[in-house]
């Protein structure tokens, strides 16, 4: 079943770069509502847990080390079919595929420093809101 939310982080590459507001401002442009936000510094074991499945790729390490390497923002998302859109406005996992006008396309340097992550399904939307979000903050 869709529903109208998806998560969202801005990775520490975009956060210290100072594209953090830039990337907000697309998002909102896209139509997107924020119904929670958080700046946070993740500890391995909170990366190593909101990634758990991804454990057995080959890059899980490196990808666990990366965002640990600096703040994060991390965002619940409302819009009427969020997941899908919200993918759609990012690009692609690797920048150098992702389409012009995209958020990877402008703000990330590679497949690893991706500048931002989003949902890839409704069920893993609320699971990852749900890892960052108490109850009464994403209400
Ligand atoms: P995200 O989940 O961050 O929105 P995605 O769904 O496009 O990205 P996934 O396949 O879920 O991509 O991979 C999660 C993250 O792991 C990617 O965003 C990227 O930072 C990293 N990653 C994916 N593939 C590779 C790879 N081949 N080498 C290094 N890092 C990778
Ligand atoms: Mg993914």
């Amino acid at each position: 079943m869709a529903t109208n939310r998806t998560f969202t982080m801005i990775k520490p590459d975009a956060v210290g770069n100072g594209y953090t507001g830039k990337i907000i401002d697309d998002i909102l442009a896209a139509g997107f509502t924020i119904k929670a936000m958080k700046y946070i510094h993740l500890t391995k074991a909170q990366a190593e847990g909101f990634y758990a499945v991804h454990s057995e790729r080959s890059f899980f390490g490196e990808l666990v080390d990366f965002m640990c390497s600096g703040p994060i923002v991390a965002a619940i998302l409302e819009k009427e079919n969020a997941v899908e859109d919200f993918r759609k406005l990012i690009g692609a996992t690797n920048p150098a595929n992702a389409e012009e006008g995209t958020i990877r396309k402008k703000y990330a340097k590679s497949i690893e420093a991706n500048a931002v992550h989003g949902s890839d399904s409704d069920e893993n939307a609320e699971i990852e809101g749900n890892y960052y979000f108490s109850a009464i903050e994403r209400f």
